[in-house]
């Protein structure tokens, strides 16, 4: 491990790190064909993070700089609406993933129920820096219940205007349990083919 970077931001996975997660995960039971199988691809993880304030928890969360900003404006924008967007987790390194699988490992869960609502290491859209998971007031993070608040309702009629989508709806293609509460942003293409 090398030490925090001066501006606090977690510290990522560069592609070697990346590899020996995904051999680590590998070997505590991971199958060679996940990727393949759940349709999900490696994740590269950003170079640079801007922080979005604290979470529920009150740690300091981070995204990339343009899910950031545009997160920012998504946020503030639910207020001015009279819903508060608390964050429960935003980027996530595949080290730190691992870690995930392995504490819920050690507690005696199956690998396969694990992969019910956790991506593999490396895996993970947490990883990209551009998603995030969602609570308000009210509702407990992380629960489907999530569904049935003001904020959820709010997301499905604005957040799409920020760039930001639900990733694991009901029956998503990925196996993935469905998460009203996870939303990544995906850059715009503007007309001359840049990324926004
Ligand atoms: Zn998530």
């Amino acid at each position: 491990m090398t030490a925090i970077p001066p501006d606090g931001a977690p510290e990522r996975c560069g592609t070697l790190a990346r590899r020996e997660v995904v051999a680590a995960a590998r070997a505590i039971g991971v199958s060679t064909d996940y990727g393949s199988a759940r349709g999900l691809r490696l994740v590269r993880e950003p170079a640079h993070l801007a922080c979005i304030g604290l979470d529920i928890h009150q740690r300091r969360q981070w995204l990339a700089p343009a899910a950031a900003r545009a997160f920012l404006r998504m946020r503030s924008a639910a207020a001015d609406d009279g819903i508060e967007l608390q964050v429960v987790s935003a980027f996530r390194s595949a080290t730190y993933q691992l870690g995930i699988i392995r504490r819920k490992l050690e507690r005696g869960q199956a690998m396969a129920e694990i992969l019910a609502v956790s991506a593999a290491p490396g895996y993970s859209e947490h990883h990209s820096g551009r998603a995030v998971d969602l609570t308000c007031p009210g509702f407990p993070a992380l629960e489907e219940a999530f569904e049935h608040s003001p904020a959820f309702a709010w997301l499905g009629k604005h957040a799409e205007g920020f760039g930001f989508r639900l990733s694991y709806p009901r029956d998503n293609p990925h196996g993935i349990a469905y998460e009203p509460w996870h939303w990544c942003w995906h850059a715009r293409r503007r007309p001359n083919g840049s990324r926004a």
